[in-house]
């Protein structure tokens, strides 16, 4: 049986904490505590361990202090139904948002259709409007996907495991947070693809010694390689491939094992950049690189704010090994992505939008816009430069007080201030465009559901039919098989989709007069 983790260890995990700061994850941490208390896991365990596992992840990734109380209490109001005017009572209605946020996200549900997938992924960025919001949920997603063999059906163990693959580590992998994104991958990999899995996890066995054993080698060389030239400050460390993108990998080259270099890569954390280009000289004047290899993701990050310099060489023994150099503050980032942003003093004490609006995720928007169910990075659009430097602006700006409203008019010229994303009763989301009306989603959902509608209702209230959607809406539509479109409808649609059909009901209503 698994004991919930002390609250120590979360606020160990807690850097540069006020007596406030402690007080108030002291205070989620009972709160939870005692709300679960009746409650277990699948796996028999007290329910408290899992929310007390995600707010020390939280705590761990460096979030901040609201985030990881949030993260505490954050199934007490679905799970134990507590009213969520007592969490704004008693902890303020900043951390009451992010529970709302995370409780809204997770009534979303993954039906395996692309379609569903990548609007997900567009609703997750459009609702979020608290980036925290997003991170809560990926360490909740973490620790369910980490004890997905304790859920009792086969089916809904699957279901999370494709959820988890589709929408949580790719919206992770966007965010930079490279941990999350292998762990939330591999965690949910045997359950997805069991066969797959199966099929990698041998490959990768038989590849690992040999693998090691020139990974130990080079590595001892090339440590006196660089003390030779007077590089003595820094460390090295394994990077094993995770199980699921090294699966990935091998389905795009056929499996051909020769094709791949980078099962066991050595990464090399140096002080400073200057180091980084001098390490690159000496490796390549000692090994020969393969060409077409070398990645100079520093010069040239990738869009998720990634900097590293790749390259990989013969190793003399008839193979080749990946090399990766970098900075300590890049391996941070690396690692912990936007979360690592979100720390920073000056963002946290800027405007609230500067880390709660959209601004943060419109960051994001241009390598989604053309993401596929497997997306590559591609080229940012609107935004130059890396995270660390938009962070800086963006909270610039605010703490100016003027904001640079030219920045951020760029920002918010991008797709998602022209869509609106909608959910059906079923939790399906519906990508609408701005000023869309209750017509336009009954349409966008089935055409009969349009032809027989005779009224909306909104978040539970009766609206009428040309009531402008939001952002989030849950609508409903309400039919009545002797309800027809009018000439009226037609006026208000503001898709084609919804007047071409409209068109084609009144030219039939009129053929039949
Ligand atoms: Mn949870």
């Amino acid at each position: 049986m698994t004991t919930p983790r002390p609250l120590s260890d979360i606020l160990g995990a807690m850097v540069g904490k006020s007596d406030a700061d402690v007080a108030l994850v002291t205070k989620a941490y009972e709160f939870a505590k005692e709300a679960h208390k009746n409650q277990k896991r699948y796996s028999g365990d007290p329910y408290f361990v899992h929310p007390a596992e995600v707010g020390h992840l939280l705590a761990t990734a460096g979030m901040d202090v609201q985030a990881i109380a949030a993260g505490l209490i954050h199934d007490t109001i679905e799970d134990a139904g507590v009213k969520p005017k007592v969490i704004e009572e008693t902890f303020g209605a900043e951390v009451l948002s992010l529970v709302q946020g995370v409780t809204k996200l997770g009534t979303l549900r993954y039906r395996g259709l692309e379609r569903h997938t990548e609007s997900l992924r567009k609703l997750f960025a459009a609702t979020a409007k608290d980036l925290r919001v997003l991170i809560i949920k990926l360490m909740d997603r973490l620790h369910n996907a980490r004890t997905l063999e304790h859920v009792p059906r086969k089916e809904k163990q699957m279901r999370i495991a494709q959820e988890t693959l589709e929408i949580y580590a790719p919206i992770a992998d966007r965010l930079g947070m490279s941990v999350a994104k292998q762990e939330l991958e591999d965690a949910a990999f045997p359950f997805a693809y069991p066969k797959e899995y199966e099929k990698t996890r041998e490959f990768f066995k038989q590849r690992r010694g040999e693998n090691e054993k020139r990974l130990e080698k080079t590595e001892r060389d090339l440590k006196r390689e660089l003390a030779e030239a007077g590089l003595r400050a820094f460390r090295t460390e394994a990077r094993i491939k995770g199980t699921y993108s090294l699966f990935l990998k091998l389905e795009r080259k056929q499996w051909d094992i020769s094709k791949i270099y980078d099962v066991l890569a050595l990464r090399i954390i140096f002080p400073t950049l200057a180091d980084c280009y001098t390490a690159l000289g000496i490796i390549h004047a000692h090994w020969r690189p393969v060409p077409g290899k070398i990645k100079d993701y520093i010069a040239f990050p990738k869009p998720n704010g990634y900097q590293s310099i790749h390259t990989t060489v013969y190793t003399g023994d008839g193979g080749a090994l990946e090399i990766q150099l970098r900075t300590e503050a890049q391996h941070r980032e690396a690692q912990y992505g936007i979360a690592s942003h979100l720390t920073y003093k000056e963002v946290q004490s800027g405007a609230e939008a500067s880390r709660g609006g959209l601004e943060w995720i419109r960051q994001f928007v241009p390598v989604w816009r053309r993401s596929s169910q497997k997306p590559e990075p591609v080229a940012h659009e609107s935004v130059t430069g890396t995270i660390p430097e938009w962070v800086k602006e963006l909270a610039h700006a605010h703490a100016e007080g003027s904001a640079s409203q030219e920045y951020l008019d760029t920002l918010k010229a991008d797709f998602f201030s022209h869509r609106v994303f909608v959910f059906t009763p079923k939790g399906d989301v519906i990508d609408l465009p701005v000023a869309a009306t209750p017509i336009d989603f009954a349409y966008a959902v089935h055409s009969d559901l349009g032809d027989h509608m005779s009224g909306a209702r909104v978040n539970s209230k009766m609206v009428s039919i040309d009531t402008p959607l939001r952002n989030g809406d849950l609508v409903e539509i309400i039919t009545k098989s002797s309800a027809h479109p009018t000439r009226k409808w037609h006026d208000i649609a503001k898709t084609s989709m919804a007047k071409k059909h409209i068109r084609a009901a009144l030219a039939k209503k009129a053929g039949e007069a």
